[in-house]
């Protein structure tokens, strides 16, 4: 299939274009390089040999949008294109409206002024609020945002419900993310977050390479096996395997359907850093700090529906997760280590 992959520069959506590429689909890539690098095109040409086509585009640009998609006559959309900083989103939330909705809206109107009818979209396990039971199950409502960014995937989600509603012949899977971490195993692609970084994977691969001195680890007194708290870390490979997957319902024409990608399992902040330990042979320095606002203890996710229905499962275990995360940040200490002014 020819794919719009917006956002395709970041870093789940470069990773699901090697993904993509290695399953003969097409992907043509459209992202603004806000929160991504151009030297990501050169990366993902290396690992596949296959160059992708890049638009650099804010889709906010609907003209513009349309005229690609004039061009290109794209059988499917993946839309991971949005800011995700959950921190940033409490002091610009009118940003992350603008930004996330915003463009999502426009999308959408593109799409079906060009009849593209099917959509993956990239939710979070955000949308279920604040969790009143582990597993989170599909069926689970969808809970009260903690935050602006949560919002918006809760926004995205209920009007691309209400677009399959008014159109069933509108092909949507919402794919509900756990943590996402690790890198491709050639250490050519990874995350690589602009200043300090939010999340727990990205700040012990920086304390590891001596860009950061000490972790900070958010509590230990959460009603955890050890105190601290529990997240279903999913290796970005396997996610990227799950957009490929995805892709089954929207060539079936089954109209809507929601996925949670992860791999079921909770791990703990110090059950995590000691696999990084053990995967790396290193030791990570880490001091206890207070809880962070907003922090829940436990999310993890059942991932049943995805294995049942699109065959898909993670493989990767934490430990590979934490080596393949190292050998990104080891490789390339600064990240793609293109200042913002080459882009
Ligand atoms: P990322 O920031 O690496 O990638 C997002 C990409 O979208 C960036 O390349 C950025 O430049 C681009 N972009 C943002 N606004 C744009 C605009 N207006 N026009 C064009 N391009 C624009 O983030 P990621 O981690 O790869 O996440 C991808 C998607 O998955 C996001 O929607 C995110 O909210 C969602 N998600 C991420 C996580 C996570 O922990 N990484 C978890 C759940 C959901
Ligand atoms: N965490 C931590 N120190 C950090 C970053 C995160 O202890 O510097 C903890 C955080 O409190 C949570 C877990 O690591 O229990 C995962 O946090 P992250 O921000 O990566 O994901 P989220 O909380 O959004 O699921």
């Amino acid at each position: 299939m020819k794919i719009c992959v917006t956002g395709g520069m970041g870093y789940i959506g470069s990773h699901t274009c090697v993904e993509l590429i290695k399953n003969n689909h097409v992907p043509v890539i459209i992202d603004n390089l806000s929160n991504s690098n151009k030297e990501v095109l050169n990366r993902i040409e290396t690992i596949t040999g296959y160059r992708p086509k890049f638009y650099k585009l804010d889709l906010i640009k609907e003209e513009r949008l349309d005229k690609i998609f004039k061009k290109e006559k794209f059988d499917a959309v993946i839309h991971f294109a949005g800011l995700k900083a959950v921190g940033e989103s409490v002091k610009k939330p009118k940003l992350y409206y603008g930004n996330n909705i915003g463009i999502s809206v426009i999308l959408l109107k593109v799409m079906r002024r060009n009849g593209v009818k099917n959509i993956i979209f990239s939710s979070s396990a955000t949308v279920y609020g604040v969790p009143t039971h582990v597993p989170l199950v599909e069926t689970d409502p969808i809970g009260e945002a903690t935050n602006p960014y949560g919002q918006t995937k809760i926004e995205i989600e209920k009007m691309l419900m209400r677009e399959h509603e008014i159109d069933p012949s509108f092909n949507i899977v919402l794919l509900r993310y756990f943590n996402p971490v690790g890198a491709h195993e050639s250490g050519l692609m990874g995350e690589d977050p602009w200043g300090i970084p939010n999340n727990l994977m990205p700040y012990i691969n920086q304390v590891a390479v001596g860009r950061r001195e000490c972790l900070t680890i958010f509590g230990n007194d959460y009603p955890t096996h050890d105190g601290t708290g529990v997240r279903d870390y999913i290796h970005v490979v396997d996610l990227a395997l799950g957009h490929v997957a995805a892709l089954k319902p929207i060539q079936e024409k089954q109209g809507l359907k929601i996925y949670n990608l992860g791999t079921g399992k909770g791990t703990s902040v110090l059950d995590l850093v000691k696999a990084y330990d053990e995967a790396n042979n290193i030791q990570i320095k880490y001091q206890i700090g207070p809880r962070r606002a907003g922090d829940v203890a436990e999310n993890y996710a059942d991932a049943t529906l995805a294995k049942n229905e699109l065959g898909w499962e993670a493989k990767f275990n934490i430990v590979e997760m934490c080596r393949d995360s190292y050998n990104w940040q080891k490789k390339n200490p600064n990240g793609y280590n293109v200042e913002p002014s080459e882009k």
